[in-house]
């Protein structure tokens, strides 16, 4: 049982973050929310995690973009709870553009804060995870971390990044009690997701529901959202002695995407 255990999410105001903190609160671990801001309403989201599920939950603001800010993340959820047993890597950002056209600073952003911060909270965690004798890594890479898609390029490195970085952590732990998988989700209508339609609808003179079809779920064979709660379903196998023996590999919860 992962009760008592503590878990960091990256970026996890929001979307399948916010998803993965409460399924694992369920489960009775401690959780460490983050994001890059420090408002009233991150703090209070913790304090109604805690509230709903009965679960010890904190809000730590640091930015994933700053290296030293995510190694500081994971020392703190270990000063405040006494370890750091789960490291949910989910922090990220898109920006959709051509190559010739890519913004640098986007660029950077992306490779820093979908990408560089997993090696960051990695190299602060595994110390402790070793010291607990028990250990879970697990990154929210994307079936862009196994297929591309055009106009994605930082988006797809950060992602195949990711999912390198997967088994090099898992091969660094394999004799140990301590695992490393990515997960890889298809499309979740989340509020990244959300973002993209507006732009969408106007760029192809689409409605609402034809670029949820036709652009979205184009590549998608099941033509349905994989769900937070799908994500954060398996989040908790992942923590649970089924998946003892899982490690270095992707689990795809994307609806065939990566089958085509
Ligand atoms: P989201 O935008 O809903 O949530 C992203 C979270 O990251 C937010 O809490 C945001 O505040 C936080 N964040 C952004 N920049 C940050 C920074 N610099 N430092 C710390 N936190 C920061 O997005 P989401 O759709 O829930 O995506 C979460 C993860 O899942 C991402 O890594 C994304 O690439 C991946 N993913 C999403 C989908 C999808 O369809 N939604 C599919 C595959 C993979």
């Amino acid at each position: 049982s992962i009760s008592g255990k503590t878990a960091v999410v990256t970026g996890s105001t929001s979307g399948i973050g916010l998803g993965v903190a409460r399924a694992l609160a369920e489960q009775g671990a401690n959780v460490v929310l983050n994001s890059f801001t420090d408002s009233d309403e991150d703090h209070a989201l913790a304090g109604k995690l805690a509230q709903d599920t009965g679960a010890k939950a904190i809000y730590v603001q640091a930015d994933m973009s700053d290296g030293a800010a995510c190694r500081k993340l994971v020392d703190t959820a270990a000063e405040t709870f006494g370890g750091a047993d789960i490291l949910v890597n989910n922090a990220g950002i898109q920006h959709v553009a051509a190559i010739p056209d890519f913004p640098v600073e986007k660029w950077d952003a992306i490779i820093s804060i979908n990408m560089t911060s997993a090696f960051h909270t990695t190299a602060a965690a595994l110390p402790r995870m070793r010291a607990a004798g028990w250990g879970r890594v697990i990154n929210i890479a994307s079936a862009h971390g196994l297929t591309a898609s055009p106009f994605k390029s930082a988006y797809v490195t950060a992602k195949h990044g990711v999912v390198g970085l997967t088994k090099v952590t898992a091969l660094e732990t394999a004799q140990e009690p301590i695992t490393c998988n990515a997960i890889c989700p298809g499309y979740v209508l989340t509020p990244l997701v959300e973002a993209q339609i507006p732009d969408t609808m106007k760029k192809y003179g689409m409605t609402r529901e034809q670029v949820e079809r036709e652009v979205l779920l184009e590549r998608q064979p099941s033509k349905q959202f994989a769900t937070i709660e799908q994500i954060g379903g398996n989040v908790v196998f992942l923590c649970s002695p089924h998946a003892d023996q899982i490690t270095g590999t992707t689990i795809s919860v994307d609806g065939g995407w990566t089958a085509l």
